[in-house]
């Protein structure tokens, strides 16, 4: 059986079973309040509940070229508002003027009624009017665009829809959500992502597909081999545009929207306005209406924490030894570099915890495998790079543990956005290493 011990690193590859249930580090819980006089075998205990790995923390400058964020704004122990306000919809599902057999794949696929964003962009965009909506991924913006466009593509068979996605994974995530609505409806679709070969998409796009939904790189390939006609899609869905800014897809993007044709219908979505956004809007949209969705306050439903961590403590076993509790069911770590995501699921798997990872260096099939492997439980931990991460769609996340500090306050939002989704609460545990 494997027993961690202190002055020796495991081989091999334990079973999780053979974990030790208790932890190599005396100090409380995430979560737990510190209980008097216990202490941790690194430091004394410290009021409010906070992890603590070591002696008080000293450093006033974070390292690795980030912007300095005020580790009290990685904390908001408050439990999750007992009254979190109920969006009540002004329409249900069954007054949009949308097809009966689109109404029961909806019902179907267990929505219940419209999230805000639904609520507010679906009667416009079914009215043909473009549409700025601004909302964070996890609030339903992928229904808000497909629920009518399914229906625009089914009552006009010779409207096709092209769908631009900063990534791979949100491309495959947005196919996915569209294959599940419009099971039996014979609506095709192809996903034209870079990172894949390009002829299976050549192939399909010489037949006919109603959504097309691929990233710029790889559209603006598939426009230069004249494999895709742009001229076709009177219907444009930009989603997360201000993270294809961020990413420096500019260039494609104006490209693209340069040979689309007019009058159009175009569907903006980003969880960010700033003037960069308001000038592409004004360049790319006509008369838009705006549908801005609150934006999630992911203080109220996200549990947040730092874990501070002394020197000489190795911040791999304090993750080790958190991630053994049984709360942590379904961990998502966040890490600066694609080397050191790589290295740390490595260090986790020798370790016996079922551990992937996501980062640029990998390939798309790999991508997905890990992505699979986490989202079905196969695997209990993902350690991702910000880049990686945004924007996927990841159900019941329990905790998120920032590894590395994120570069900005921003990225913060994101990582812990990935947990406490859809009316669940999540918590987040933030690595702060002191210095002598
Ligand atoms: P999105 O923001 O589009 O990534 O959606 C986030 C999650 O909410 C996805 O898992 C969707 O399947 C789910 N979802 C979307 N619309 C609804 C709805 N009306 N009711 C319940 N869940 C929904």
């Amino acid at each position: 059986m494997y027993q961690r011990t202190q002055s020796s690193a495991p081989s091999g590859r334990p079973s999780r079973e053979g974990r030790p249930q208790q932890s190599r580090f005396s100090s409380p819980r995430p979560g737990s309040p510190s209980r008097g006089g216990q202490g941790s075998r690194f430091g004394a205990p410290r009021s409010g509940g906070a992890p603590r790995y070591g002696a008080p923390q000293r450093s006033k400058k974070q390292r690795g070229g980030g912007e300095y964020i005020d580790p009290s704004r990685f904390i908001n122990t408050t439990p999750p508002s007992q009254t979190e306000e109920v969006f009540v919809p002004v329409h249900a599902f069954s007054d949009f003027v949308i097809s009966p057999e689109l109404k029961q794949a909806i019902a179907a696929r267990g929505y219940s009624k419209p999230t805000p964003i639904q609520d507010g962009s679906i009667p416009y965009v079914l009215q043909g009017k473009d549409i700025i909506g601004i909302a964070n991924t996890g609030t339903g913006k992928t229904g808000a665009f497909l629920i009518p466009l399914i229906d625009k593509v089914r009552k006009s068979r010779h409207e096709q829809v092209l769908i631009i996605v900063p990534t791979r994974e949100l491309a495959i995530q947005i196919e996915d959500e569209l294959r599940a609505i419009t099971k039996g409806l014979k609506i095709y679709s192809v996903c034209a992502v870079g990172g894949v070969s390009i002829s299976p998409q050549l192939r399909a796009l010489r037949q006919k597909n109603e959504f097309v939904i691929g990233t710029p790189g790889r559209l603006k390939d598939l426009v230069e081999r004249r494999a895709l006609n742009l001229k076709d899609y009177a219907t444009i869905v930009l989603d997360e545009a201000d993270r294809m800014l961020d990413m420096g897809f500019i260039d494609d993007m104006r490209y693209i929207m340069e040979r689309m044709p007019t009058p159009r219908q175009t569907l903006f979505f980003s969880a960010t306005l700033s003037p960069d956004i308001e000038r592409l809007v004004g360049q790319f949209l006509t008369d838009p209406v705006r549908v801005m969705v609150k934006k999630r306050d992911t203080s109220k439903n996200v549990h947040q924490d730092v874990v501070r961590i002394a020197p000489g403590i190795d911040k791999v076993d304090v993750l080790h030894d958190l991630i053994g509790h049984p709360d942590f069911a379904k961990v998502l770590v966040f890490g600066r570099t694609k080397h050191g995501v790589e290295k740390l699921a490595g260090i986790l798997g020798k370790r016996g915890i079922r551990a992937e990872s996501i980062h640029g260096n990998k390939s798309h099939g790999q991508r997905q495998r890990a992505l699979q492997n986490f989202k079905q439980n196969r695997a209990q931990v993902l350690v991702a790079t910000d880049v990686a991460a945004r924007g996927l769609d990841i159900p019941a996340v329990t905790h998120v543990i920032n590894f590395d500090l994120p570069n900005t306050y921003d990225d913060y939002v994101h990582r812990i956005g990935r947990t406490g989704r859809a009316d669940m609460s999540g918590k987040a545990l933030t690595f702060i290493e002191s210095r002598n």
